[in-house]
């Protein structure tokens, strides 16, 4: 699903990605951890290109992301690349609805407006959708009504109406007070039971444990741990992961 080989990335002098292996299967959920600053949200960004990489290569569903094959690094056609975004949903720490419009108006504007459909039909995906999270009695509220972990489930609801095959969060519980964080995360892991692939960026470690298949943690741009949960969590005597995960317990 995810194939990342020799990822390297700086700003300016900064290196950001350091010689980043990755690969995540289909239906495989991949956490992503370290300190801040590592990397983090520039690994993800590279998987549908908001961030161009300098060496390497990022494929999706066996598609190289961001560049023309055979030809140098020239930046992909921009319809190639909506093609690779078309698979992949992204949800991020602040979950940005629109606020002049209902929870089911921000579900069913992108399937109006980007993928086209009449508005009865999006209503009713979109409506699916907010049952999905658990918000079916909420379709009529405004953003403004609605807890962080509400508006949180109302995104996922709005990515996972476009159909991803594929879903990115970066840090997706890390702006709500601590209260609802389980409900996200709840979701998350409903997901993950149903099957799809996900790479998820958290500091949710009881999350990280329990459900994903692997955990990478991130150091200054490289992987310098990789492995199942007990692995990553318990056993890998890596110095700077250990003093990381100490900062969590
Ligand atoms: P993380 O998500 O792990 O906190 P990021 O991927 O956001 O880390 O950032 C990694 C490093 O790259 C940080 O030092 C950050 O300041 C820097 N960085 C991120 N985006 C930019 C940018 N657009 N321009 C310059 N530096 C950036
Ligand atoms: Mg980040």
């Amino acid at each position: 699903m995810i194939e990342m080989r020799g990822v390297s990335k700086s700003f300016g002098t900064l290196r950001v990605l350091d010689g980043i292996d990755l690969t995540v299967d289909r239906s495989e959920v991949v956490c992503l951890i370290g300190p801040s600053g590592s990397g983090k949200s520039t690994l993800l960004r590279c998987i549908n290109f908001l961030e161009s990489y300098d060496t390497g290569e990022v494929r999706v569903e066996g598609r190289l992301v961001g560049y023309v094959e055979g030809n140098g690094r020239r930046r992909m056609p921009d319809r190639a690349l909506r093609e690779i975004r078309r698979g992949i949903g992204m949800v991020f720490q602040h979950f940005n609805l629109w606020p002049h419009m209902t929870a089911l108006g921000n579900v069913a504007e992108p399937l109006i407006r980007v993928r086209g459909l009449a508005a009865a039909e999006a209503g009713l995906r979109a409506r699916a959708m907010l049952g999905r999270v658990g918000l079916a009695d909420k379709e009529g509220e405004y953003p403004a009504r609605l807890s962080g972990g509400q508006q949180q489930r109302v995104a996922i609801a709005r990515s996972l109406a476009m159909e991803p095959r594929l879903m990115l969060f970066d840090e997706p519980t890390s702006a709500l007070d601590p209260e609802l964080v389980g409900e996200v995360l709840q979701v998350m892991r409903d997901l993950a039971t149903e099957g799809m692939t996900m790479m998820v960026v958290t500091h949710e470690m009881g999350f990280a444990a329990n459900v994903a298949d692997r955990i990478a943690f991130l150091d200054r741009g490289r992987i310098i741990a990789y492995g199942p949960p007990r692995h990553v969590l318990h056993e890998s005597t890596e110095p700077r992961l250990r003093q990381f995960l100490q900062t969590y317990h």
